[in-house]
């Protein structure tokens, strides 16, 4: 990494570390039965994206072997990363399961929203979510680090969060008769698009008077912001060749 593109990263680092929902994982009991207790991978990992630490040897990308560096920044936007795919589906768990806790009963992947399986959205509820129109949402997590968004991340915090949201508006506008669609894109930084927060904040307000857990927006943001550094964890190490494992990725804390 030249010295330009070392200092715009950690510009856009140090944007999102200011913003409060990007660590809310340091703030997270370490339970197990609660699913917040975070692997000592994980928790290397996102202490050392989040100071900006070196986190691995360079080497070449074990799934597309494009070169990575020490910050094992490449992992966070792999196309063929692994970590990706399991973060996607776990964000939106953590969303269904909450609308059910609400009270409002949701399923991922639904069928018939659209012929086309790409224009289909991550979930949808079962019940009106509001002014009599059901929910449908769909789940990016863009990292803030990549070519493409590390500009943008540099100059304010969530930019690249806020135009995914714009994009995902943009591809499900066929749903906006039926649904209120909501496009809830997080960053690999832990920072949220605008609606994302918004939709967040009116689903922490439903738990809790479902719940009556004054928390729950808190405890909302906590597992969310978790799986982001799960995921962020194993799409970094997800890099390293397996004859090697895990002793090629080496943690400078
Ligand atoms: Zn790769």
């Amino acid at each position: 990494m030249n010295t330009f593109a070392n200092d715009i990263t950690h510009r856009a680092r140090l944007l999102a570390v200011a913003q409060p929902e990007s660590g809310k994982w340091l703030n997270a009991l370490p339970t197990p039965s609660l699913g917040t207790l975070m692997s000592d991978e994980s928790f290397r990992a996102a202490v050392g994206l989040r100071i900006g630490a070196p986190l691995c040897s360079p080497h070449l990308c074990t799934d597309c072997r494009l070169p990575v560096d020490k910050y094992g920044h490449h992992g966070l936007s792999c196309k063929k990363s692994a970590g990706r795919f399991i973060r996607h589906s776990a964000l939106n768990e953590v969303i269904r399961r909450s609308l059910v806790t609400a009270n409002i009963p949701a399923v991922l992947e639904p069928r018939g929203t659209s012929d086309v399986d790409e224009r289909r959205p991550d979930g949808v509820s079962q019940l009106p979510w509001r002014n009599g129109r059901r929910l449908a949402w769909d789940v990016t997590c863009v990292d803030s680090f990549a070519l493409s968004n590390v500009i943008s991340s540099s100059t304010k915090a969530g930019e690249a969060a806020r135009k995914a949201e714009e994009e995902k508006r943009r591809k499900y506008d066929y749903l906006a008769n039926e649904y209120d669609f909501e496009p809830l894109a997080f960053e690999t930084s832990g920072v949220t698009g605008p609606a994302c927060l918004k939709f967040l904040r009116e689903l922490g307000r439903r738990l809790k008077d479902a719940t009556g857990e004054a928390r729950s927006y808190e405890f909302l943001l906590q597992r969310l912001s978790i799986e982001i550094q799960r995921g962020n964890a194993l799409s970094i190490t997800s890099t390293v060749p397996r004859s090697d494992g895990l002793n090629a990725v080496y943690f400078v804390l």
